[in-house]
């Protein structure tokens, strides 16, 4: 099996992977226009659509690729009821496509529904974590969002990240911020400066990089409390998660 990354809009990244007869799955396809230029262009059939949550900029190219290719069929949470889903799917369920095992993963704090599925070693985590950083949250969805975090964690560390956005520079530059001695962190900073100078992406990226790199993975780091003006036997790690995220949409 094979991926291609499609960008759309501006920071978007739509997935698509394919076999050795052709076939392709399309993951969060948030416009058709570009999915079906590939799609002519490497003469690739159709198989399947997953979508990981219902937000526009991932679901809106379900109808069109429908319309070219109707035997498609449609994976997604139940909030993508209305977009396209033939399958409602949730944590439990898998599925085989292109001979490749699918496993869900309930990933609720981006969206309440929001999912993952998990093919290993790759994960299609949507908008839950980011390279160096963490989507945003819906309200009252931080412990939620802390324990999709917690789930990815326990992943094997070869496991490859495909998140939905090129986020990647905002977010370490705002790690480092927080933790301005990392050497890792600062490491990497320095990798994406020289990958963003080339306009490359930066995406996929590993478990074993962000448990490094990512401090929405270190929240039991005490200089993260610190840097936070948190209480130091503050014990609930789901809240020092949380002030991160909202230190981040101010930042
Ligand atoms: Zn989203």
């Amino acid at each position: 099996m094979n991926i291609i990354r499609v960008p759309v809009l501006s920071t978007n990244y739509i997935w698509c992977l394919y076999n050795y007869k052709n076939e392709c799955i399309i993951i969060d396809p948030g416009e058709a226009t570009k999915v079906l230029d590939i799609l002519k262009k490497f003469q690739f059939r159709l198989r399947a659509i997953l979508l990981t949550h219902n937000h526009i900029d991932h679901v809106n190219g379900v109808a069109p690729l429908i319309q070219y290719f109707p035997k498609t069929i449609v994976y997604g949470p139940t909030e993508t009821k209305n977009n396209g889903s033939h399958f409602l799917v949730s944590e439990g369920d898998d599925f085989v496509l292109l001979q490749k095992k699918f496993k869900v993963l309930n990933l609720p704090g981006h969206t309440p529904g929001h999912i993952g599925f998990y093919s290993a070693p790759w994960l299609f985590c949507g908008d839950t974590v980011f390279s160096a950083g963490c989507g945003k949250i819906c309200i009252g969805f931080a412990q939620y969002m802390y324990e999709s975090f917690l789930k990815i964690r326990y992943l094997p560390r070869n496991t490859l990240i495909f998140s939905g956005h090129e986020y990647t520079l905002s977010n370490v530059n705002f790690a480092i911020s927080i933790l301005p001695q990392d050497q890792s962190i600062i490491n990497y900073r320095n990798k994406i400066i020289k990958l963003y100078k080339k306009k490359q992406p930066t995406v996929p990226t590993t478990l074993n990089l962000e448990l490094k790199v990512n401090p929405f993975f270190r929240c039991g780091n005490s200089n993260i409390k610190k840097s936070l003006n948190l209480p130091c036997d503050l014990k609930e790690e789901w809240q020092v998660f949380s002030e991160l995220r909202k230190k981040k949409d101010s930042f």
